[in-house]
């Protein structure tokens, strides 16, 4: 046991709170997830939900476990009633995972293998680490009989890696089942320095939005023998050697002005200074070079701006015929405010040729509005307390994901919904989420918990 783990049952004890009893059994019900191998597709998410009913029926919770028309998938949900003086509270953890390039895994990807101090598997970070954590720190409340004001409500859900019986879907059909005065769900990073300490705690606030436009060139459709100027791949091309070139411009909201203030804190000169730079962004030739600095890392890149991926290209069906139009689609990952229609003028101002069409390749119109959860709540106010007795002197920040979560049904009725994977973790381990021989270490899934079920304690208990 380290210092700071000791530090923690110490503080524990002093102050009347129930110390945690099973450390390790976080890490062994990770492992226990992992080995239900919810790929998605197919997902298999009714198996996680059949598993983890074993689990929490026993303790008393109310289970009711939500039938998709697949049926393959399910939403699992587990209440422990309180005495109904308060709003529920919510942790919601995504059971799917993604698939593996099996062969590029040092150990069975679906094994739950726990060696040298990690728990290794696919979704040992996203988001079965999480899944297991809360579920660890919910049950633990039913475990040492913690009388509660609110109903405290655990969701795994399906389908947040893909596929169309996801939250929203949920929210739609059974909101009530869901409702809730706030809500915890994967997002901000607990990120640990080289030396193995704790660099900071975020959490997010709000997540970027995901938009795709449609570039289309239109030529003359004919035969190959005889091209001509205005032939739709040659147009198409120069449009995206265009956008290629292009930078978007830095667009600092509250939660990433906090961030990087707290990057700042915690980073040596010369990046401290850049850091600095783009906050305080009264300079614009500072601000550039800070750009141009931070934005090598590409997660502190995209959450500062907008970014255009160009995901695919379309043109032609066969070797004698110059086609008569090419299509590109670029996907946009978005910050909060950013309005669809000034994106696409944006484009065509880059583009700026008559002969390429912009247009919104989904026709959705804008996506949902949502404006990024309040810090004056009880529960933010908890985590940021909470985090500070199990992480001393490590600043607690806000945090902008730089993708799309399932907190969206939550924060579009107005709900905030708070982002956390709830593990420190270091830079190198976090390139393997999504990634090969995906890993959490088991003593951060104790941390988690603990993090976890000290703020349900201050936010839930009577
Ligand atoms: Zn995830």
């Amino acid at each position: 046991m380290n210092r700071p783990v000791l530090h923690v049952l110490l503080l524990l004890s002093l102050s009347g709170i129930p110390a945690l009893s099973q450390v390790n059994d976080t890490a062994k019900l990770l492992a226990e997830l992992i080995r239900i191998n919810t790929s998605n597709p197919p997902g298999n998410e009714a198996q996680m939900a059949a598993f983890l009913k074993t689990k929490f029926e026993p303790l008393g919770f109310q289970i009711d476990i939500v039938a998709t028309p697949d049926p393959h998938k399910a939403h699992f949900i587990a209440r422990l009633k309180g005495d109904g003086s308060r709003k529920p509270i919510l942790l919601a953890a995504h059971a799917d995972v993604v698939g593996v390039e099996r062969e590029k895994w040092s150990v069975d990807p679906f094994a739950g293998v726990i060696k040298d101090g990690y728990v290794i598997g696919r979704g040992a970070i996203d988001f079965k680490g999480g899944l297991a954590v809360f579920a660890q720190a919910v049950m633990l409340l039913a475990k040492n009989k913690i009388p509660l004001a609110r109903d405290v409500i655990f969701l795994s859900e399906s389908d947040e890696e893909g596929g169309q019986y996801n939250t929203s879907t949920l929210a739609k059909d059974h909101f009530d089942k869901i409702d809730c005065e706030f809500a915890l769900n994967e997002g901000g990073w607990i990120m640990k320095n080289p030396d193995g300490s704790t660099r900071y705690v975020s959490i997010s606030t709000a997540d970027k939005s995901g938009v795709s436009l449609l570039l289309t060139a239109k030529g003359t459709s004919t035969h190959s023998s005889m091209p001509r100027p205005d032939n739709a791949i040659f147009t198409l091309s120069k449009a995206m050697a265009k956008i290629a070139d292009y930078e978007t411009q830095p667009k600092l909201i509250d939660s990433t002005k906090e961030f990087f203030s707290t990057l700042e804190k915690t980073s040596k000169p010369p990046m401290s200074g850049y850091f600095h730079d783009l906050v305080e962004g009264s300079d614009p030739a500072k601000v550039h070079a800070a750009d141009l600095e931070i934005g090598k890392d590409p997660l502190l890149h995209a959450i500062m701006r907008n970014t255009i991926a160009p995901v695919f290209l379309t043109a032609g069906f066969r070797g004698n015929v110059i086609p008569g139009s090419a299509d590109a689609t670029l996907n946009f990952r978005t910050i909060p405010g950013t309005n669809v229609d000034e994106l696409i003028s944006e484009i065509k101002a880059v583009v700026n040729d008559p002969r390429v069409e912009v247009t919104n390749a989904a026709n959705r119109g804008a996506p949902a509005r949502v404006t990024p959860s309040p810090k004056d709540t009880e529960l933010f106010r908890a985590l940021v307390q909470q985090s500070n007795a199990v992480f001393p002197n490590v600043p607690v920040t806000t945090y902008l994901f730089q993708a799309g979560t399932d907190a969206a049904p939550w924060r579009s009725r107005g709900i905030p919904v708070y982002g956390i994977y709830p593990y420190p973790i270091s830079a190198e381990d976090l390139t393997r989420m999504h990634g090969n021989d995906e890993r959490v270490p088991v003593e951060s899934l104790q941390q988690g918990t603990d993090l976890i079920y000290r703020t349900l304690l201050k936010v839930a208990a009577k």
